[in-house]
C-alpha cells in the first residue's frame, strides 16, 4: 500500500490529504468522512498520547501503531515539521506507512526463538530468561520444578520416534494445563521440562510438585490412533525467598534434587538444599 500523507496547519486543521491517508484515517479512526480537509487532526491524535504529545510541539518523531480489527495492521507513522515560509504554516506532515508485514515478520521471529517448536512451551532460554526476570513478591518464594519423563527413551523403541514426539506433545499440553495460569513452563531438555511459580513457602512448593506428579502420573497420553500409555516423571524441586538467588543458582539444586528422584526409584519429588549463591560458593 501506497503511503498516506497529511498536512496539518498551525490550527491542527488538514489541509491536505492523499488518497491512501484517507482510507488509513478510516481504518485507525473508524470515522468515516467524506472528506478529511479542514476535519481537526485530533480526531486521530485523540487515541495516540504519544504521538499527540510529539505533535502539539511540534517535534518530530516517529511512532508505530498497532489496530486489531478485520486483519492485523501496524502503521508506522512519522511526524516531520513544517514551515513554509510562504505560506508561514506551522502545521505538521504526518506520512503513515504500512509496517503490519515487517510487524508481522518479526513477530514471527520472536515466535521462533521463544518457543520449542514440537510442543509449543517456552525454549530453554527464553525460560530461563522469563525466570530470570521474576521478582519475588513479599511474603512468598520462587520454586523451580525440573521434571526428567521416566524411561521415555522405551516408549520410542516400543512405538516409534513419531509416537515418543506426540507423548511430548501431548504431555507438554497437560504441564500448560495444569500451569499456564500459575506458572511459566518451558522445555529444557528432550524430555525434561521445568515450571516454575510462587509459593508461600518450601512446604507448599513441595506439596504443589507432589499434586502436579500426581495429576500428570494419572494422565492418558496419546501416542496415535491406537495407542496410549501412562507416563511418569520424576522430578528435582528448589525453593528459595531470596531475590539474589540466580537461575543457575536454583537450577543445581533442582537438578542435584531430579538426580537423587532418578537414584531412588522413580516417580517421586524431591526437595533440593537451600540454593547457595555462586558467589558465596566462589569464596
Ligand atoms: P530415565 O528414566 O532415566 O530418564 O530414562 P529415559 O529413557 O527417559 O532417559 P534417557 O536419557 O535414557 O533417554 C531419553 C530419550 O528421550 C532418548 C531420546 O531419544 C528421547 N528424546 C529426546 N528428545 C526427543 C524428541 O524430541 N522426540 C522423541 N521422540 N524422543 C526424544
Ligand atoms: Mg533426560
Ligand atoms: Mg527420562
Amino acid at each position: 500500500m501506497k503511503d498516506g500523507v497529511v498536512l496539518t496547519d498551525q490550527k491542527d486543521r488538514i489541509i491536505g490529504i492523499n488518497e491512501a491517508a484517507t482510507s488509513i484515517l478510516l481504518e485507525i479512526t473508524g470515522i468515516l468522512h467524506e472528506t478529511w480537509m479542514g476535519k481537526d487532526i485530533d480526531l486521530f491524535m485523540r487515541d495516540h498520547e504519544d504521538i499527540s504529545a510529539h505533535y502539539s510541539q511540534r517535534t518530530e518523531g516517529q511512532f508505530e501503531i498497532e489496530c486489531t480489527g478485520m486483519r492485523e495492521i501496524c502503521y508506522g507513522v512519522s511526524l516531520i515539521a513544517t514551515e513554509h515560509r510562504a505560506t508561514e504554516n506551522k502545521g505538521m506532515l504526518i506520512v503513515f506507512s504500512d509496517h503490519s508485514e515487517k510487524k508481522r515478520y518479526e513477530r514471527e521471529l520472536l515466535y521462533q526463538a521463544t518457543v520449542d517448536d514440537l510442543t509449543g512451551l517456552y525454549n530453554r532460554r527464553h525460560f530461563m530468561q522469563m525466570v530470570q526476570n521474576q521478582t519475588i513478591p513479599d511474603g512468598l518464594g520462587l520454586a523451580l520444578l525440573l521434571f526428567d519423563i521416566d524411561d521415555f527413551k522405551l516408549i520410542n523403541d516400543t512405538y516409534g520416534h513419531l509416537a515418543g514426539d506426540q507423548a511430548l506433545v501431548d504431555f507438554s499440553n497437560k504441564i500448560l494445563l495444569v500451569y499456564q495460569d500459575k506458572g511459566i513452563a518451558g522445555r529444557v531438555g528432550g524430555e525434561e521440562f521445568a515450571v516454575c511459580f510462587f509459593a508461600e513457602d518450601k512446604r507448599a512448593a513441595l506439596k504443589e510438585a507432589e499434586d502436579f506428579r500426581t495429576t500428570m502420573s494419572g494422565y492418558t497420553i496419546i501416542l496415535n490412533e491406537y495407542d496410549s500409555v501412562h507416563l511418569t516423571a520424576s522430578i528435582g524441586i528448589s525453593f528459595t525467598e531470596r531475590r539474589e538467588v540466580t537461575f543457575e543458582d536454583l537450577y543445581r539444586e533442582a537438578d542435584e534434587a531430579l538426580y537423587r528422584s532418578k537414584n531412588t526409584g522413580k516417580n517421586r519429588v524431591t526437595l533440593g538444599r537451600e540454593p547457595v549463591l555462586r558467589e558465596a560458593v566462589k569464596g
